[in-house]
């Protein structure tokens, strides 16, 4: 079968969704292709928080010395300065209007009052959406794209790209459920917003033998890296692939992230078996996972206290996941520090002059130790969480070089005509290291270009 259509957008998360939406306000006839039975991808289970400089929320709470210029240091340094400076140069300042689109145009609800600042980040400024993950961005951007005529197909596997005799992407090879080959033609061109390859073992190890089995991954199974291997196979070029970044607090028998443990914000420490704090808790994710690995058994606790949960409320946002954990005997909640550290054996005493210090750090503001940025909080009265946890492949940094208007570039440095890619299946923004909520920033910064771009240059 062969169905035509302006605009082919491949992958129904973030990134797909936002090009698609630009594209048909454009005035396209647009497709959006998902493999999945249900759309949404790593967005979907993301805790969906956005970086965006100088943002209404950081005014409500008096942060007023944020700027584009300090979040696009924070992106570059972050990632050892291997993004390319232009690309992230447009991330920082298109991030806050990509916000600003979402919460006006698409409607996502925003929290009016919180802020994460995620490792690395020299301000609070990442917007969180209610229910603190991306199944508000999803659930919105899906009535936005149907109520606006784009239709959307899911269990819907884009196979290969098809090109003319020129070398321009004109359609894709797909596969349906019934394992029926559909030929889509696109009058524009194609967007890839396909996704990373964290679910892909044998590719992971491909590009970087360290990351084999022995990490599970927080992504969706979806997460195979198909739309690098399709534009590979055109001849566009690939960057920083062998940096894979893993989280750092994970469940231990799935590998699925852990959002209850993003009470880590607001002052959880880390501690290892022996009871010892060993980094700084808002240090780079790259950075907390290799020193958790280093810890007897590989593993670390997450120890907090009510004072710390009523900040963030990560456990009411979380409830099933926090009810799954206490089942699965991964977290507990004890009245004492005695009884925390009794349930997983960790060595009390030690333990006891660990949440001393951080006590005195907490009131002296100086976390003499391990230089906690964001001020470490008291843990004199309980009751207590601790948690049990392991890093876990995250997010693929590599991927597809694309252009400042998000063309996909091939070995010999030119555009391949008809493609554009956006969102995590690209490789040029965060280096060796993507800081926390900047995935999120990324996808719709690059994917609302990558519709208006497809669409403008026809
Ligand atoms: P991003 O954050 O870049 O938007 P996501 O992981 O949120 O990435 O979304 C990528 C989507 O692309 C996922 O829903 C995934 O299932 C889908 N996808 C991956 N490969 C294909 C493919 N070959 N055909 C269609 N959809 C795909």
């Amino acid at each position: 079968a062969e169905q035509t259509y302006d605009v082919v957008v491949i992958g129904a998360g973030g990134a797909g969704f936002s090009a698609a939406i630009e594209a048909n306000q454009a005035g396209a006839q647009v497709v959006l292709l998902e493999k999945m039975p249900t759309v949404g991808g790593n967005t979907l289970i993301s805790g969906g928080e956005m970086n965006a400089p100088n943002n209404w929320v950081q005014q409500k709470l008096g942060i007023t010395d944020d700027t584009a210029d300090l979040f696009y240091e924070d992106t570059l340094k972050g990632g050892d300065n291997l993004g390319t400076p232009e690309m992230v140069r447009i991330l920082a300042d298109h991030a806050l209007e990509s916000a600003e689109w979402l919460r006006d145009e698409v409607k996502v609800e925003f929290l009016p009052d919180h802020l994460f600042q995620f490792g690395g980040h020299s301000r609070k400024r990442a917007l969180i959406p209610v229910g603190h993950t991306g199944a508000e961005l999803i659930t919105k951007l899906k009535t936005k794209t149907e109520e606006r005529g784009v239709t959307i197909k899911t269990s819907m596997k884009a196979d290969a790209l098809i090109t003319n005799d020129e070398g321009r992407v004109t359609g894709v090879e797909a596969t349906d459920a019934s394992g029926n080959k559909i030929i889509f033609h696109a009058n524009m061109g194609v967007v890839m917003a396909s996704g990373g390859f964290g679910s892909n073992i044998e590719m992971r190890k491909k590009y970087n033998p360290e990351m084999d089995e022995k990490y599970m991954s927080t992504d969706t199974p979806g997460t195979t890296g198909d739309g690098i291997v399709m534009a590979e196979a055109l001849g566009a070029k690939l960057a920083n692939m062998e940096y894979i970044q893993t989280y750092p607090v994970c469940n231990p028998e799935t590998g699925v992230i852990s959002l209850v443990a993003d009470s880590r914000f607001d002052g959880a420490i880390l501690i290892n078996q022996e009871g010892e704090r060993f980094v700084e808790e808002l240090e780079r994710r790259d950075v907390i996972s290799k020193a958790i690995l280093a810890q007897t058994g590989g593993y670390s606790y997450q120890l907090w206290n009510q004072t710390i949960a009523d900040i963030g409320k990560t456990i009411e946002a979380h409830q099933d996941e926090y009810d799954m954990l206490v089942k699965q005997g991964l977290l507990y909640k004890a009245d004492t520090l005695e009884e925390a550290a009794k349930f997983f054996d960790v060595d009390i005493d030690t333990l006891k002059a660990t949440v001393k210090k951080v006590n005195q750090y907490a009131s002296t503001g100086d976390d003499l130790d391990f230089h906690h940025r964001g001020g470490l909080v008291s843990l004199e009265t309980g009751p207590y969480y601790i948690q049990k946890a392991v890093p876990s492949v995250h997010h693929t940094m590599g991927g597809l070089v694309i252009d400042e208007k998000t063309h996909v570039i091939n070995e010999e440095g030119s555009i391949i005509p008809g493609l554009y890619a956006a969102g995590e299946v690209t490789g040029v923004i965060h280096g060796t290291n993507r800081l926390g909520g900047n995935a999120i920033a990324d996808i719709f910064t690059f994917g609302r270009i990558a519709g208006q771009q497809v669409v403008a240059e026809n």
